[in-house]
């Protein structure tokens, strides 16, 4: 082996930075985190092809004084650390001053950047590090960091790089999370020219989930809040009904840091246990605020990971907020929206010779309020609700298969009629509806998932008999930022 030298600054660098950035996303992840920690009201985030060419954030906070423009590049050079107490207490996104050296050392970057209170601010050029030009510059207050070639200098980093496309998705991911999280900064995304995401900025949570993740998404979302003295949880979480196939629409942040965290994930899906069906995934966007002693963010050099002290209060919490949001608004408009309107939609366009012809449809299936109210009557609750195991069975497997919406009844089935008859009595763990028929002493369990695409299959089933041929709907769906660049990629 050859004699141990200590490696030149300029290596040295280099392999400090890769731990920090490792493609254009983490670039924009840093640039957007100075941005909100120096106070900015608004922040744009700019990319050409995938931000590997170029790569701009712009901001209007409160500047860098142009004497320390340069030491700003420096490595564990900070203004938010000054002792290691203060490591204890962190309130800032930054703290380990390295984010602006490593990004400097593997591309060419300038930064622009005037303090309000002065006339004359400064414009740095460097390249890998290297300043090669400082000039004033007079724009507008706040911040400017331009990044071009990013790992011109590195081509090994570069080759594990994906299709322009793909960094691109990624890069609009940790855009999204920062946005959603920071409600009260209006952000814009322009992604090779065109504005592709813009939030307003009005501190409302509600707003940069709307703004962010689409209408589709708010509007399927159920507030949630919850907490102590020193742990807070404020968010939003998909009704039971809006669940995905994926994770990818769960976001969770700890002291406004996105992160992941197998714990909280696990929390989240407790919480719905029982509520959605396996194989299905809640959405969240969930903010969770605890004292900085009480987590530890250095454990990961991009800090996407936490360690709580106690993890299972935090864990508790969280099972608990999400499962007091569902029950909140599981009332029986849940129901009703679920079975009943369905259900009455199936029915009333049920095409004429179908086993509910449309002229009797409407009165077959009375609106809720007359025949499923809410209120069940006691003295059937008590007799009831606790049948044999068996019986459950056959229940769930007779009514759930039976619903006689839109299909062919066979002589076991309940009639028209005779669904209208029963009346509501409850619902159990949030997924299966319970209903009397007080004439012939039956009861039904109905999975309320189950029924409800069994009358969409039937409903479906009926328009294909009656139409030779369907023209398709439109449809209009907000993709997620790396579903989008896969769908244009692969229109064709
Ligand atoms: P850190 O954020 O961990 O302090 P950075 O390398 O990201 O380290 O930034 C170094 C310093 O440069 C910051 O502490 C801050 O004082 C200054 N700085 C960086 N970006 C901005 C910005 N957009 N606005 C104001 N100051 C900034
Ligand atoms: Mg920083």
């Amino acid at each position: 082996m050859a004699d141990i030298k200590l490696l030149p600054t300029s290596v040295s660098e280099l392999i400090a930075a890769g731990e920090v950035i490792d493609r254009p996303a983490s670039v924009i992840k840093e640039l957007i985190e100075n941005s909100v920690d120096s106070g900015a009201t608004e922040i744009t985030a700019e990319i050409q092809d995938g931000g590997i060419s170029f790569l701009r954030v712009t901001d209007n906070g409160c500047g860098i004084v142009s004497e320390q423009a340069r030491t700003a590049f420096l490595r564990h050079a900070t203004s938010k650390v000054a002792a290691a107490e203060d490591l204890e207490n962190i309130h800032t996104l930054g703290f380990r001053g390295e984010a602006l050296a490593s990004i400097a050392a593997v591309s060419k970057a300038e930064l622009l950047t005037r303090r309000r209170d002065s006339d004359i601010g400064v414009k740095l050029t460097l390249h890998g590090g290297q300043v090669v030009s400082e000039e004033d510059y007079a724009g507008g207050a706040g911040t400017t960091v331009i990044i071009r070639e990013l790992f011109y200098n590195v081509p090994a980093r570069r080759k594990f790089l994906k299709t322009y496309g793909g960094e691109s998705a990624a890069v609009g991911l940790v855009f999204d999370k920062q946005a959603l999280i920071h409600p009260e900064v209006a952000f814009k995304f322009i992604r090779d020219g065109k504005v592709c995401r813009v939030t307003g900025g009005d501190g409302k949570f509600y707003s940069s989930v709307y703004s962010v993740l689409g209408r589709e998404y708010a509007e399927n979302m159920l507030p949630l809040r919850g907490g102590r003295e020193g742990l807070s949880v404020t968010g939003f979480v998909s009704a039971p009904s809006f669940a995905g196939n994926t994770r990818r629409s769960q976001f969770f942040f700890v002291n406004k840091r996105p992160v992941k965290s197998a714990s909280l994930l696990t929390a989240l899906e407790e919480g719905y246990r029982h509520s959605i069906m396996v194989g299905k995934y809640p959405a969240c966007v969930l903010a969770i605020d605890i004292s900085p002693c009480d987590i530890d963010v250095n454990i990961h050099p991009t800090k996407a990971e936490v360690r709580f002290s106690e993890e299972r209060t935090v864990f508790e919490l969280i099972r608990g907020s999400v499962r007091a949001a569902i029950s909140a608004a599981d009332t029986s408009p849940t129901v009703e929206n679920l079975i009943l309107r369905d259900g009455v939609n199936a029915v009333n366009k049920a095409p004429a010779g179908g086993t509910a012809s449309a002229a009797k449809s409407a009165s077959a299936f009375p609106r809720p309020s007359s025949s499923f109210t809410a209120a069940a009557p006691p003295q059937f609750q008590q007799r009831h609700i606790f049948p044999a195991a068996s019986a459950i069975s056959a229940a769930v497997t007779s009514v759930t298969t039976t619903l006689p919406v839109a299909g062919n009844p066979r002589d076991d089935e309940p009639s028209d009629g005779a669904l209208s008859k029963l009346s509501y009595v409850g619902e159990l763990f949030n997924t299966f509806i319970i209903c009397g028929d007080a004439e012939t002493n039956k009861f039904y369990f109905i999975d309320k998932h189950a029924a409800h695409e069994r009358m969409k299959f039937n409903l479906l089933k009926q328009q294909l008999k009656s139409h030779s041929q369907l023209l398709a709907d439109m449809l209009c769906v907000t993709l997620p930022a790396d579903l989008y660049v896969r769908l244009t990629e692969n229109r064709a």
